[in-house]
């Protein structure tokens, strides 16, 4: 006689991956996950969407409760392929909405096969070779864009915020140093363009500066830092007794793919730690999140073009290489892979120029060899987390070996050469403005008008004269209403899914300035789907109750 919750042991063994070589099982798993993968394939058809759109019932959530029996493997894998349903399918040529991109098949197994083994990075005991597998990402990344790999160091963390984080934490460490053990007294600044990520506030916030103490930079009209202003903004700080945590320069804006110009932004901090005679040198951390994959460029021969890129597209490739080059000379930078890198959530990494910046954040005595301690590596003595996946590095990993850097710049190209095919679209029609000209990555940022506006010069004037506040707002809701028709059909299944930013920036007399958003990321995008854009916007402008 078995005890019944010997039964139920027994049961639920069969749910686990078998610890040792057993064929049968394995078929049984590998079989399990087909059969999911099989299940969401019937959800597809041609639209950018699995299944079909659901309308989201938290009541009904809310009153989910654990289960008093064991369910199986198959009805458990079965229901959680029904969540997918209404997700939209950000690798379809027809999505164009954000900076999500569809992960490659390397990519998933990367991130697939630690969460069967469950490496932890916290240290080399629980993660051997899979912390390997993360310093040759970081090496990999590094050298590209330009970090000496003898002095430079990282660390895979929680996402792009995590990578800010880091930056600043290391240099609230360095403006105000003892912070750590005695908590801050001092006020500290994180300094950005008025363009950055919000993340910057999140930061601002945890850390305990206060969101009061992000100081933001104007912006100029192609979505960089005025590093003009950079100078004074040091000087009113330091005169003010406040220290300078951190100096963030967003290589490549969420919106708008606007690029500061990192090296003035340096020049500019250097001159401020002789000019005020500074006891510290503030910490510059590039928010590359999105920029960093254009460092394939780096080396890329314009002249020659071996890739065989259309003139506008070199154009635009070149525009962007001429920022991204200096991305070594920050003090740290930010990488998601699960932006630009086509890796699945979360991959993304923090880079520091030297690794002794770690020693900022090592929790052993401060006078401890950092790392290497008994020729080991221990992250966990320097990292927010304790725990952390080796999904990301590994994921990271795959795409780094599977792209090359002749594959990412033929695939950047690629998407740069729809996005540029979509601009000159839309600056040939009368009734549609692009909005970040002299931006030159793949999201367009667009306004569209009813008859009669003359979209030469509205836009512009728009922006500038607060008498003509109402048409501004006027347009605001008309690009909102073409927004909702394209956005009701592409939850039908038809057009592109395409998004809508509300405020891509302020005008000169502080009104939200909305734009229209096309992101295009798929490797599949094509012409076809460019014009696909354009069918959706025009069907829009005749559906659209105007005025
Ligand atoms: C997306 C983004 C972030 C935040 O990154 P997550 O990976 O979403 O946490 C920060 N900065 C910029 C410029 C971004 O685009």
């Amino acid at each position: 006689m078995t005890a019944p919750y010997q039964d139920l042991v027994s049961q639920l063994r069969t749910a686990f991956p078998a610890p040792v070589s057993d064929r049968l099982h394995d078929a049984y798993f590998v079989f399990s996950f087909l059969r999911a993968l099989d299940k969401v394939d019937d959800l597809k058809s041609a639209a950018p969407m699995l299944g079909r759109p659901v309308e989201l019932d938290y009541d009904a959530a809310r009153h989910a409760r654990v289960p008093d029996d064991p369910g199986t493997v198959e009805a458990v894998s079965d229901d959680l392929v029904r969540y997918l349903s209404g997700m939209f399918i950000w690798g379809h040529p027809r999505a164009q909405i954000n900076v999500v991109p569809s992960p490659t098949i390397p990519s998933i197994i990367g991130g697939l096969l630690p969460s069967i083994y469950n490496p932890n990075l916290v240290s080399e005991e629980s993660s051997r070779q899979v912390l390997l597998a993360e310093v040759e990402a970081l090496a990999m990344t590094g050298a590209m864009m330009g970090y000496d790999a003898e002095v430079a160091d990282g660390v895979f963390t929680f996402g792009g915020t995590g990578t800010l984080l880091y930056g600043a934490k290391i240099g609230l460490e360095k403006a105000v140093p003892g912070v750590r053990r005695h908590g801050l007294r001092t006020p500290a600044v994180i300094v950005c363009s008025e363009r950055a990520h919000y993340a910057c506030f999140t930061i601002a916030n945890w850390l305990g500066l206060g969101e009061e103490n992000v100081v933001m930079i104007p912006a100029t009209d192609d979505n960089q830092m005025q590093v003009g202003l950079l100078a004074p903004c040091l000087r009113d700080i330091v005169a003010s007794g406040r220290r300078i945590a951190c100096i963030v320069a967003t290589m490549g804006t969420t919106d708008a793919f606007g690029l500061d110009d990192l090296a003035a932004i340096v020049r500019v901090r250097d001159e401020a730690v002789r000019e005020h005679g500074l006891d510290y040198v503030p910490h510059v951390h590039a928010d590359a999140v999105i920029g960093w994959a254009w460092s394939v460029f780096n080396d890329y021969d314009f002249e020659a073009n071996p890739l065989g890129f259309r003139h506008r597209t070199l154009r635009a490739l070149a525009g962007t290489s001429r920022r991204i080059r200096h991305l070594a000379l920050a003090d740290s930078i930010g990488v998601d892979f699960h932006k630009t890198g086509f890796t699945p959530y979360i991959s993304s990494a923090v880079l520091l120029k030297d690794k002794r910046d770690f020693g900022h954040l090592t929790r052993a005595e401060e006078d401890t060899p950092y790392i290497f301690q008994s020729g080991t590596r221990h992250p966990g003595k320097y990292t927010l987390e304790t725990t952390r996946a080796g999904s990301g590095p590994l994921a990271a990993l795959a795409n780094l070996r599977l792209f090359g850097t002749r594959g990412l710049q033929a695939l950047l190209g690629h998407l740069v050469t729809m996005a540029e095919e979509l601009r000159e679209q839309l600056e040939g029609n009368a009734a549609t403005t692009v909005m970040n000209g002299d931006n030159f990555g793949p999201v367009t940022l667009f306004r569209v008008y009813p008859d009669g506006v003359d979209t030469f010069s509205a836009p512009d004037q728009e922006r500038r004269d607060p008498a003509l506040r109402q048409s501004l707002l006027a347009h605001n809701e008309y690009n909102r209403r073409i927004f909702e028709i394209i956005q009701a059909d592409a939850l039908q299944g038809k057009g592109v899914v395409i998004s809508l930013t509300d405020c891509y920036r302020t005008s000169d007399y502080g009104e939200p300035i909305n734009a229209l958003k096309s992101y295009i990321l798929s490797p599949f995008s094509d012409e076809q789907h460019v014009h696909a854009v354009l069918e959706s916007i025009w069907k829009a402008r005749r559906e659209v109750e105007w005025p």
